[in-house]
């Protein structure tokens, strides 16, 4: 690793570490600044030359890189713990990629929350089974395919 893109002592990186809990180096950080109302996501204003406000993980991915990412990218957590700015957690993905992670994630035991319908749909356009697209969304693959007759 070589120098910092954003300089530590700078006043933005003073300003954002006030709102981080920094723990051990691969642990999560959690945000303890501003969250976004409907989400656990942290935001944190960058000031209006880098763009104003965004997500707290953004902001991170810009103190680490000294740019945002684009804007077709999503900053995607390794740990699946929204309000975590740890740098090493962080990675970027497109939307799809980060479907597809969650998917993932929860093919390793955690059950979504609700069944996920865009994805099944996307993962069906995909060519997927209905059998894969029922083990990524959580579900039977009947239920798949009654939810496939239903929308028929
Ligand atoms: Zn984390």
């Amino acid at each position: 690793m070589g120098a910092y893109a954003v300089p530590r002592g700078s006043p933005l990186v003073v300003r954002f570490n006030a709102y981080v809990d920094r723990r051990g180096p691969d642990e999560c950080w959690p945000w303890r600044g501003t969250k976004r109302k409907d989400a656990e996501y942290g935001v944190f204003n960058l000031g209006r030359e880098h763009g104003g406000t965004v997500t707290a993980a953004r902001a991170a991915w810009f103190i680490e890189h000294g740019e945002l990412p684009p804007r077709d990218r999503e900053v995607c957590h390794s740990c699946d713990n929204p309000p975590c700015v740890n740098p090493r957690h962080l990675w970027l993905g497109t939307g799809a990629e980060n479907m597809n992670d969650s998917a993932k994630k929860r093919r390793r035991g955690l059950r979504p929350r609700r069944f996920d319908w865009d994805l099944a749909r996307q993962l069906l356009s995909q060519g997927q089974s209905t059998r894969k697209v029922g083990l990524a969304v959580g579900v039977s693959h009947t239920s798949i395919l009654n939810l496939l007759k239903r929308a028929a």
